[in-house]
């Protein structure tokens, strides 16, 4: 053999699979799980759910981050459920705290509009910090170099179908960048001024903007507004190469520069969505029908039935968020198709 015509990436791992002779080559991927020493039992039963329906027939790692130490009770509880690799990483200060150059006066004035408006996490610092952090941050952490794919993981998440098939490889093979399988409507009042500086960004980078892009997912008039759909980005399978690469960098640094995070309520949701859907081209944004996954009140479930029939899904079709009245699945279904 030709050592040379090696695929293999220094870091790819490879995993014997119990019943069969051949070596399945991993992507070179990882769970992406952001909690708190408060989430354990959460934590715990989103990797449950993850390894029962996917993972433990293909033994990709994990990495947990926190903004405070993790307990060794946390730690001794969650890594006693797998058998892949499981670290645990401390986000360093930098990454996670509203910058010295935000002026606090506005920051607090705007915190206390939104709780008198009953804007959801209107009032929270800590949540804000997570939305820059998952925004900007996540993939420099020293745990995340050596991966270039993630899937982001929430505690006290569903998964609802068998996942047969890898979705790293899936991407990878199908030159995807970004994947989801719930899109919604941001709530306005926490992106007031966010589209005005996004079309700032483009109108001074117009290089970064892919030709036959998703601007026509995300907005009716071509650019002239934003129609606030977004990828829910408590999931996200993606290619964290997107977000270290010029475009994105130059574009998260225009919009920290502005200070909305903390003027406003950014959330990473909009943010990775407008990203994706200026920066790439249409078709490497992929939804994953197949896997059936709930978070909080909202939940996909394949439709066709076939696909749930395969994934053996424990959730009801009729219940999938796919066509509520707050999802954009229908103008996914709709830009797609155009
Ligand atoms: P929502 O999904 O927008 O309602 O927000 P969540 O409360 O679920 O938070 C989003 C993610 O960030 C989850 O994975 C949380 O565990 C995590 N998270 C939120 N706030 C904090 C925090 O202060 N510290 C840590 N370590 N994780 C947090
Ligand atoms: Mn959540």
């Amino acid at each position: 053999s030709d050592p040379s015509k090696s695929s293999l990436p220094s870091q790819s791992q490879q995993h014997q699979c119990e019943h069969s002779d051949t070596t399945y080559e991993l992507a070179n991927a990882t769970f992406v799980m952001l909690v708190r020493n408060s989430d354990l039992e959460g934590t715990i039963s989103s990797i449950r759910a993850l390894e029962d329906r996917f993972n433990s027939r293909f033994g990709y790692p994990y990495v947990l981050l926190n903004n405070e130490p993790f307990t060794e009770e946390f730690k001794r509880r969650v890594s006693v459920l797998v058998r892949s690799k499981i670290e645990f990483g401390l986000i360093p200060k930098e990454h996670w705290s509203q910058p010295d150059w935000i002026d606090e006066e506005n920051a607090a004035k705007a915190r206390k509009q939104m709780i008198a408006t009953n804007v959801k996490y209107g009032g929270s610092v800590s949540y804000r910090n997570m939305c820059r952090f998952n925004s900007g941050f996540f993939y420099r952490h020293e745990l995340l170099q050596k991966y270039k794919w993630y899937w982001r993981v929430e505690p006290n998440v569903k998964f609802y179908c068998d996942i047969h098939l890898d979705p790293f490889r899936y991407m990878e093979e199908n030159n995807k960048i970004y994947g989801f399988t719930i899109t919604v409507y941001e709530i306005s009042a926490t992106i007031r001024t966010l589209w005005s500086i996004v079309t700032e960004f483009v109108e001074r980078y117009p290089e970064y903007i892919a030709t036959d892009n998703a601007m026509g997912f995300i907005s009716d008039d071509h650019g002239k507004t934003y129609n606030r759909c977004h990828f829910w980005s408590n999931f996200e399978i993606a290619n964290m190469d997107f977000w270290r690469g010029e475009a994105y960098t130059a574009f998260f640094e225009h919009l920290d520069s502005k200070g909305g995070f903390y003027y406003e309520r950014w959330g990473d949701a909009p943010v990775h969505s407008i990203a994706a859907a200026l920066f790439l081209k249409r078709d490497q944004i992929h939804f994953f029908d197949e896997i059936g996954y709930q978070h909080d009140d909202w939940g996909h479930c394949p439709i066709p039935d076939e696909i749930w029939e395969k994934g053996r899904c424990s959730c009801s079709q009729k219940g999938s968020f796919d066509y509520d009245l707050s999802s954009c699945k229908p103008r996914w279904d709709r830009f797609v198709n155009s």
